[in-house]
């Protein structure tokens, strides 16, 4: 097949080229895929697009009347695409289902260690010889209770890291499954997690019933001090709410790979042409934020796995067969 890769990244593209050896042709972009972009695809069999790329029914029908019948999403996450659309033009969908969930985890883990333990600040204090310790307090996780909204697969490897500091894990998803009741974690109601968790990570995905789900009554809910990480996507938490709630103190921190309006920001250097987000700069101003670019899944074993079943799902399609990752 031929494959036209929109947002394709240096980090990406050789283990892409790896997947695919001999069997695609493929062809790789760094802009993101949108209306204004959809025909550079032309000529082509598939698209391969990442979380930033546009796959609204505009961009949809455009692809289409190209030839274009498969649309191979390099991550798990398919909130960008509208899928009632693809399906009513033919138009084939596989994601990654999964893929290493370890390399999610283990970034929510880091930016709650980092967050906590002040790992920023004590580095920029060492640069500048200052061995001062007195804005570097953090607190032991052991013996905390951490709520985990979303027990799917990287919401279990999260658990079990947490569960090996010693946390008290709770959770809330709307499925109980029987090996995380099995992990001696307890599932509770969602207000219970908001009311007795100290630091909540969220793992669910992004759809009509998650958007905005952490907005300011949830956020009144929560323990004073409460940290949340949010690793799954921008559009569940309203970020002006967690601000208000930073702000005054009301909240510990917040610890973030995703945010909001991240499409115009991330994955691109913004240097000499800034982006005017004043929500974004209150965010970066937080002492008590920590942001990363959406980076948590940057990992080689997570980056051999995305390549690997885009490529598989490409495989399928080529043959004229149904790939099992197809939504
Ligand atoms: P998964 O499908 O294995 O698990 C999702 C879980 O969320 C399921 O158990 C589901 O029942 C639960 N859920 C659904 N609606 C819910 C709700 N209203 N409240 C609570 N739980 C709910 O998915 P996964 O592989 O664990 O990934 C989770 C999310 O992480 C993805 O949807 C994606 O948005 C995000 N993600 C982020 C990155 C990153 O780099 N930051 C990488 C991969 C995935």
């Amino acid at each position: 097949m031929k494959v036209y890769i929109f947002s394709a990244h240096p980090y990406e593209i050789p283990f892409l080229q790896k997947a695919s050896g001999e069997k695609h042709e493929l062809f790789f972009t760094d802009k993101k895929l949108s209306v204004t972009t959809a025909e550079l695809a032309h000529g082509n069999d598939a698209v391969a697009i990442f979380t930033a790329d546009d796959a609204s029914s505009p961009v949809l029908e455009m692809l289409h009347a190209q030839g274009i019948r498969c649309v191979s999403l390099r991550s798990a996450g398919f909130d960008h695409v509208d899928l009632s659309v693809a399906k009513k033009l033919g138009v084939r969908v596989g994601n990654v289902p999964a893929y290493s969930p370890y390399s999610i985890a283990e970034h929510a883990a880091a930016l709650l260690l980092a967050l906590n333990r002040r790992l920023i600040q004590g580095r920029r204090l060492i640069d500048s010889r200052d061995f001062r310790l007195d804005d570097l307090v953090g607190f032991d996780i052991h013996g905390k209770t951490v709520g985990i909204i979303g027990t799917g697969t990287i919401g279990r490897a999260f658990i079990n890291i947490m569960l090996g500091f010693g946390a008290n894990v709770i959770a809330f998803d709307p499925i109980h499954n029987e090996t995380v009741i099995a992990m001696g974690v307890s599932y509770v109601s969602q207000d219970e997690l908001f009311r007795l968790s100290d630091i909540i990570s969220i793992h669910c995905p992004l759809n009509e019933k998650t958007r905005q789900l952490i907005s300011r009554p949830q956020l009144e809910k929560m323990k004073k001090g409460a940290i949340i990480i949010n690793t799954s996507r921008g559009g569940v938490v309203n970020t002006t709410d967690l601000l208000d709630a930073l702000e005054s103190s009301r909240l510990g921190g917040a610890c973030l790979d995703v945010y909001e309006k991240e499409k115009s920001l991330f994955f691109e250097d913004h240097r000499s042409n800034p982006v005017i987000d004043p929500l974004f700069d209150r965010l970066v101003a937080n002492k008590n934020v920590i942001l990363t670019g959406h980076q948590a899944f940057l990992t080689i074993e997570a980056l051999t796995g995305i390549a690997e079943t885009t490529i598989k799902n490409l495989d399928h399609w080529a043959k004229g067969e149904r790939s099992a990752n197809e939504l």
